[in-house]
């Protein structure tokens, strides 16, 4: 399968991230807008379809966090961040702001590619054509329409909660690690990648209101990862 022209909505305000990330992205036929204010992203995103946007979370004008935290709020794009070191720590990964995935400086542009496009396929392998819809108690997650509801209120997920919460919940009672949850839900094999995935899981228990001590849902497994229960058939029996 090929890239058929990707938009990317590339914000960096040092040039020669911008120049060389823009390079290689354009060689591998997607096409870039590349600008290096946060004004000038809303402004661009707001006037064009993109299929994915990269991210730098200092900015000159407006925090890189609030672009996110705008973008999120109108939009389920996929979203790469990239952070100098010792920004991540300070802002617990800056998944909580509602991107995909982040890179950390300096990386290698030929890794953000490769990012980009896993996390592209996934976005885009989730299409089925045939409705699913799978239904926990108050929970109800529509895998096809990209639709979950708690109570029959819509909650609003991003791509990787999503495909982490699909996952999980295909196969209650499974224990997933962490490593096999990066793998499944980034697309990527990399290793120290898995406090990732606690990221992710922290931000699905906060919107399905999913309490981490007496979860009803998405079970931590200590030493080991998650699993996801149906809290109806935890009531209903105990014959296996
Ligand atoms: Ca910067």
């Amino acid at each position: 399968m090929s890239n058929e022209t990707r938009r990317i909505l590339l914000v960096e305000d040092e040039k020669a991230i911008r120049d060389a990330v823009t390079a290689y992205f354009e060689r591998e036929n997607y096409w870039v807008t590349a600008v290096g204010y946060g004004k000038e992203a809303l402004e661009e995103f707001g006037k064009h379809h993109f299929d994915l946007v990269v991210l730098d979370l200092m900015l000159p004008d407006i925090e890189g966090e609030n672009v996110c935290r705008i973008i999120r709020d109108n939009s389920d794009v996929p979203i790469i961040m990239l952070t100098a070191k010792g920004e991540i720590e300070q802002r617990i990964l800056g998944l909580e702001l509602g991107a995909d995935d982040y890179l950390v400086k300096p990386f290698s542009p030929r890794e953000l590619v490769a990012r980009s496009r896993a996390l592209l396929r996934r976005v885009h392998a989730d299409s089925e054509p045939q409705r699913e819809v799978l239904t926990f108690g108050d929970l109800t997650i529509d895998v096809s329409g990209h639709k979950v509801t708690v109570g029959g209120k819509e909650v609003d997920l991003t791509a990787s909660e999503f495909k982490l919460l699909t996952t999980l919940s295909r196969y209650p009672g499974r224990v997933y690690s962490r490593m096999e949850l990066v793998e499944k839900v980034l697309g990527y094999d990399f290793e120290g990648y898995e406090r990732t995935i606690d990221s992710h899981v922290k931000n699905l228990r906060a919107k399905i209101g999913d309490n981490p001590r007496h979860p009803k849902w998405l079970h931590t497994v200590h030493g080991v990862g998650y699993r996801f229960e149906d809290p109806t058939k935890q009531n209903n029996g105990q014959q296996q």
